[in-house]
């Protein structure tokens, strides 16, 4: 299995090695001396194993690929609704260095483009520009799982010539959305750009967001999963800049590009992607990055609106175990979507039954609603006469302290159910 997705993943490079197209980001001008050929394309899966093709290893400075990190980074510290109050969240349609904020609010219109970002930057808590830079760069170690360093020369060089992003913080400050220095705020976010990453780094700071904030390599919780969807919500919708409606529908993975040429996406709950090519094209994405991400969607299926899982796969079977006992086994992860569907197939055919079991010792993750409703199976079924148990070693639907205030019966073994059931009936 493990050569199959390493040849899949030598395949497609060897595929795209020969595009040349797109020019270096010369508007910084250190990111013009980088070799152009350099390619490096990583793909971790959710367990933070990774599969590595080409120039995985090489270093480069991570730029826009930062913004959602901060943007993470403002909310966990301080909260959605204060970092709303600064920030919008509406794709701009404009160029990333657009010198814009919204007509109405007269803030940023989303966090990726440079104007949010940097506003993003000051948000961030921080008795002194270090203090803020080293929050940030924390941050970021945490979710790549090894310490990352800055590359001082690509600062210098971006910080000398970066009078485009100080005239936005300038703007910023004059509509109030920027507190104090904007030039302290800006040296952060020049700091920030700067920060030395692979594709492998890309690749497994993605899968930290594909896992809600949980780094599965060190097993660190660096955010929390409300914080996550957020972040991945504008990387869909503004990640990829002008070009974020093209990259949904070919793609469909939230992401976001960087000038130094990395691409970083996020297939939630599933995997990361990192891929370096420095060759850009006219919006600032990496020409063969492009390339790469769309060949990887197609061929592995990734897009994240493809509509694969049957609703019914929330059970496994069902079955009548003697008279007047019918059997629900319920398996996998279970969402609103399929605790509804277990309750609606059991209320459905509750005449041909005395006793449901519940069996669900196959289930691995539920959320909070799934948990309501098959906890609440058992009253709704009391209201047509019908008795329900649960099979439930694990505590995954009533947890084994009895948290909650479920009052049925919590079985260890099916079999227990179903010897209660018939003495029952
Ligand atoms: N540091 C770059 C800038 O502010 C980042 C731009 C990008 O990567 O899209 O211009």
């Amino acid at each position: 299995m493990a050569e199959l997705v390493q040849r899949y993943l030598d395949q497609i490079c060897a595929e795209h090695s020969g595009l040349h197209d797109g020019e270096l980001a010369g508007y910084i001008p250190e990111l013009a001396t980088v070799n152009p050929d350099g390619f490096g394309l990583t793909l971790s899966a959710s367990d933070g194993y990774v599969y590595e093709s080409g120039d995985t290893a090489v270093e480069f400075t991570i730029q826009s690929i930062s913004k959602p990190f901060t943007y993470a980074l403002a909310i966990d510290q301080i909260g959605e609704a204060a970092v709303d109050a600064r920030i919008g969240v509406e794709p701009s349609g404009e160029a990333f260095n657009e010198i814009s904020v919204d007509n109405v609010t007269k803030t940023p219109k989303n966090p990726m483009i440079n104007a949010g970002a940097i506003a993003a930057v000051s948000l961030v808590p921080g008795a002194d520009p270090d203090e803020r830079f080293a929050r940030i760069h924390d941050f970021y170690s945490a979710c790549a799982g090894r310490r990352l360093d800055i590359d001082q020369d690509v600062y210098t060089s971006e910080k000398s010539t970066g009078n485009r992003n100080r005239a936005i913080a300038y703007m910023l400050t004059s509509f109030g959305v920027l507190q104090g220095d904007p030039d302290e705020v800006l040296d952060v976010y020049f700091r920030q750009c700067s920060i030395k990453v692979t594709s492998t780094d890309l690749a497994r700071m993605a899968t930290t967001l594909a896992r809600g904030g949980f780094n599965p390599v060190t097993g660190q919780r660096v955010t929390d999963a409300p914080v996550v969807r957020r972040t991945l919500s504008v990387m869909v919708t503004c990640g990829m800049y002008e070009a974020a409606g093209d990259w949904v529908s070919a793609v469909g993975m939230p992401a976001k590009s960087g000038v130094g040429g990395g691409i970083a996406a996020v297939l939630p709950g599933q995997l990361g992607i990192g891929v370096y090519s420095p060759r850009l094209d006219a919006k600032g994405h990496s020409v063969r990055g492009v390339q790469v991400c769309r060949s990887l969607s197609a061929r592995l299926g990734l897009h994240f609106l493809t509509v694969s899982r049957e609703s019914s796969s929330a059970l496994r079977a069902v079955y009548d175990s003697g008279p007047g006992i019918r059997v629900y086994e319920i398996q996998g992860d279970l969402l609103f979507t399929g605790a509804e569907q277990v309750l609606r197939t059991a209320s459905r055919d509750c005449q041909d039954f005395d006793v449901a079991i519940l069996e669900a010792t196959g289930v691995d993750e539920i959320d909070d609603a799934a948990r309501a409703m098959l906890t609440g199976m058992r009253a709704s079924l009391a209201g047509a006469g019908k008795e329900t148990y649960l099979v439930d070693p694990d505590g995954r639907v009533v947890s084994t302290d009895r948290g909650g205030d479920y009052d049925g019966t919590v079985f260890r073994t099916l079999d227990e159910a179903i010897s209660a059931a018939r003495q029952l009936i």
